[in-house]
């Protein structure tokens, strides 16, 4: 039976809750490592090592350091883990400030002085965008013999069709407004970037009425350019459906609640960071 092991650094523990939800793998693998949930002080050998979060402590680095040596394939898992994520956010001066001013902390590990993602430090085989990623998408790692198909954008799994003659002049904002159901979320001027983000999440989001935030990443396309490729791409999109100045999409675009995603897409461009093969990213 396949052992795994959950080793989470600063993070939100989404993922962890949906692993959880993915009740399937119960009795078909060995979990053997996971805070709050198995009592083992240290990460055992292990077939797959998952890894959720960013490394933003001193602890963070060396628990990382440790657990992947006695791991046959390391998995990045979720947003934090790749590109930072809600923990990134302390590298913002204002919040740093902030919580040094807490001062008088005690037993709390040392910060480092930025976040970084987890292949800053050791070497992933596999990366596993998304915020969190679904409970399907945990078993496709988890089950290599499991067949999986993804589409390739999350547009293709959202069943919402995109019409030629209802243009919005404005964005309606995020998760306001009454939403039409079967339409597409830009036709009714919500500022929906799944026509970009890689497919596999079955897009729970734009089904239920929410615009895609993009948390499953660039799509392959996009995945090995710069963020910039990605951005331009999806004001093109709004172009072409929508009569809104390409100001107001670019500074939505630069919100906080889309910034916690499409900032960090250049870390998966490159840059200081290595790129993320297409080959490699589920
Ligand atoms: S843009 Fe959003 S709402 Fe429209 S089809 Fe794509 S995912 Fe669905
Ligand atoms: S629809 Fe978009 S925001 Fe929602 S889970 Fe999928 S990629 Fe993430």
């Amino acid at each position: 039976m396949k052992r795994f092991a959950v080793l989470q650094l600063s993070g939100c523990a989404g993922c962890e809750v949906s692993l959880i939800n993915a009740d399937e793998w119960v009795n078909r693998f060995e979990l053997v490592y996971m805070p709050l949930v198995i009592s083992v002080y240290d990460v055992p050998e292990v077939d797959v090592l998952l890894i959720s979060g960013g490394v933003r402590t001193d602890e963070d680095l060396y628990k990382l350091r440790q657990a992947v040596r006695r791991a046959r394939q390391v998995v990045a898992v979720g947003t934090c883990a790749i590109s930072g994520g809600v923990a990134n956010l302390g590298d913002r001066d204002e919040v740093r400030e902030l919580f040094l001013a807490g001062a008088q902390r005690y037993h709390v590990p040392r910060l480092l002085p930025k976040s970084h993602p987890v292949d800053s430090y050791v070497h992933v085989d596999l990366y596993l965008p998304g915020c969190p990623p679904t409970s399907e998408l945990f078993m496709a790692v988890l089950d290599e013999g499991r067949e999986f198909k993804a589409s390739k954008i999350v547009c293709q799994e959202c069943g919402r069709t995109k019409l030629r003659d209802m243009r919005p002049t404005s964005l309606v904002g995020f998760q306001r407004g009454h939403v039409l159901p079967d339409i597409c979320l830009i036709n009714q001027g919500y500022l929906c970037v799944g026509s970009s983000t890689r497919g596999g999440c079955r897009a729970p989001c734009p089904r239920a009425g929410h615009p895609c935030v993009g948390c499953r990443g660039p799509s392959d396309v996009f995945i090995e350019q710069e963020s910039a490729v990605w951005l331009k791409s999806i004001k093109r999109v709004f172009a072409s459906m929508t009569e809104i100045a390409e100001q107001e999409i670019d500074e939505a675009l630069r919100s906080p609640q889309l910034a916690l995603f499409l900032f960090q897409f250049a870390d998966y461009a490159g840059g200081e960071r290595a790129v993320r093969p297409k080959e490699r990213v589920l």
